[in-house]
C-alpha cells in the first residue's frame, strides 16, 4: 500500500513538471513505510538505511520542498520538528505523551461529523484540518502511577 502511495505522489509532482530527486522520493518512502511521527534525524537515519545517502541540510531542504507542497506535514511536537506524510482521505491522527513525547498513531477521526456541525452552523467552509491529542501514555502513567490520578 505505501509503495502505491509513493507512487501515486511521484506521478502527480512529475505531471506538475518538478523533478524527483532521490531525497525526495527517500524521505517519502521513509514516511509513507511507519505510522509513526518522525524527527529530521530519524528521517535521515532511515534514508541511510535504505541507502539513499545525503547530508543533513539536503534533508532540511526536502521536508520544507515537500511540506509546502502540501505532501507532508509538520507538527511542532513539544518543541521539535516532527514529519508525517499527508494522506488525504484516509489518515490517522497521533497521540503525543506529555513525559516522554512518544507518539501513537490512533486510527479514528472526528472530523467527517464536525464539518456537518461547522456547515450547519456557520457559512465557514472547512477544507482540512489537524488533530493532535496531548497525554500520558501507558507506560509514564504507570511510572508515575500517583501523579496523574
Ligand atoms: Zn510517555
Ligand atoms: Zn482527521
Amino acid at each position: 500500500m505505501s509503495g502505491k502511495t509513493v507512487q501515486a505522489i511521484v506521478n502527480t509532482l512529475k505531471g506538475r513538471g518538478e523533478k524527483i530527486t532521490p531525497a525526495r522520493k527517500g524521505i517519502l518512502e521513509v514516511l509513507a513505510s511507519t505510522d509513526q511521527l518522525l524527527n529530521v534525524a530519524e528521517i535521515y537515519e532511515a534514508l541511510r538505511t535504505n541507502g539513499v545517502f545525503v547530508n543533513y541540510s539536503t534533508v532540511y531542504r526536502t521536508l520544507d520542498y515537500l511540506s509546502k507542497n502540501n505532501l507532508i506535514e509538520k507538527l511542532v511536537v513539544t518543541g521539535e520538528n516532527k514529519y508525517k506524510l499527508l494522506k488525504h482521505r484516509e489518515h490517522i491522527h497521533h497521540l503525543i505523551c506529555k513525559k516522554c513525547h512518544s507518539t501513537q498513531p490512533f486510527d479514528y477521526c472526528p472530523y467527517d461529523d464536525l464539518k456537518d456541525i461547522i456547515k450547519a452552523k456557520t457559512n465557514f467552509l472547512p477544507l482540512e484540518h489537524r488533530l493532535e491529542i496531548y497525554g500520558y501514555c501507558e507506560e509514564c502513567q504507570k511510572k508515575h502511577n500517583s501523579n496523574y490520578k
